[in-house]
């Protein structure tokens, strides 16, 4: 058997497209979708990151503000600002890269962050409303692999997915979206017995962890989706998944590759959620 690749480049592509169509819609409602990051320091990877999400958010037309913070900044100057763009009509969606210099606390800029604008999800607010069922914001990443998983119409409710990692930006709420669409969830860790029993009863298999080759083949049940987050770097340099992909293609039905799997869906799911807030933005003024 040789899987299905689940394409997150060609994914992602379309998916602009329709956020296009619906920005474009709410411009008719006099409503510019806005989108508001906050860098601080000059971590390069950062800087990647934000650059492809402004190339990805202005693409759609988004208002796409970025603020970039020197890396001395202090905390109660990072928060009177969060505090002002909380009060910005024009801003639905307001995030701040992480990591942060040591001087600032997470945890508090995450929580000032107002929860109908916190489009990273990671406030206290969101993801109770995560694990409550109830509508709110979600991470990128996990919402991204949701919606490549529905665009190739994956069955989800009564499978059983098994989530490798619990981080709370992955893992958790990767697990938490599954369950709320009925699937039979397994999550996983470094503290996890006998992994590989668990793999192998796996239709859908997440891999967040951060380690090259954890997964191969012979760790999954035939015919499985598989779904690979893992970002490493091999001794070439070359960016590299969690599983050994050229095994694992064998036996499942469908997999994701890296790159062009995971990482520009997570992208995707950052702006949906933009749009979302949006579009509710027009049904509350309706
Ligand atoms: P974290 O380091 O926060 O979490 C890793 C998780 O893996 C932890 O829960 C850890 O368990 C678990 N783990 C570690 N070793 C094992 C093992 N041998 N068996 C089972 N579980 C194990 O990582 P993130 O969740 O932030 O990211 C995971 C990977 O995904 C990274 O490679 C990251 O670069 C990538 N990533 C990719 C994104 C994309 O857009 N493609 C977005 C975000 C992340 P424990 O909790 O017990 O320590």
């Amino acid at each position: 058997m040789t899987a299905t690749i689940l394409d997150g480049t060609k994914v992602a592509k379309r998916a602009d497209q329709v956020f296009q169509e619906t920005v474009q819609e709410l411009k008719q409602h006099q409503i510019i979708p806005g989108l508001a990051v906050i860098l601080v320091g000059d971590n390069p990877a950062s800087a990647v990151y934000v650059r492809n999400k402004q190339r990805r958010a202005e693409k759609i037309g988004l208002n796409y503000q970025l603020f970039h913070l020197p890396v001395t900044v202090s905390q109660d100057e990072l928060l009177e600002l969060i505090q002002r763009l909380n009060q910005d009509p024009q801003v639905d969606g307001l995030m701040v890269q992480m990591p942060l210099p040591a001087q600032i606390d997470a945890m508090v800029v995450m929580n000032t962050i107002a929860p109908e604008k916190d489009v990273d999800g990671f406030s206290i607010a969101n993801v109770g409303r995560l694990w409550s069922g109830m509508f709110g914001n979600f991470p990128g990443t996990p919402r991204g692999i949701m919606r490549l998983l529905h665009e190739y119409q994956v069955p989800i409710a009564g499978q059983h997915a098994v989530v490798i990692g619990r981080s709370d930006i992955v893992g958790k709420p990767m697990a938490a979206l599954l369950l709320r669409e009925n699937a039979t969830v397994t999550i996983a860790h470094s503290h996890t017995r006998d992994l590989r029993s668990l793999t192998r009863q796996a239709d859908i298999l997440v891999v967040a962890v951060g380690q090259a080759g954890l997964i191969s083949g012979a760790d999954i049940k035939p015919g499985a989706v598989v779904v690979d987050v893992g970002m490493n770097r091999n001794e070439a340099g070359k960016l590299v998944g969690d599983i050994d992909f050229p095994s694992v293609a064998q036996v499942a039905k469908m997999v994701t590759p890296v790159p062009g799997g995971v990482g520009p869906m997570t992208i995707t799911g950052l702006l949906e959620q933009v749009v979302t807030l949006a579009q509710r933005r027009v049904e509350q003024n309706d």
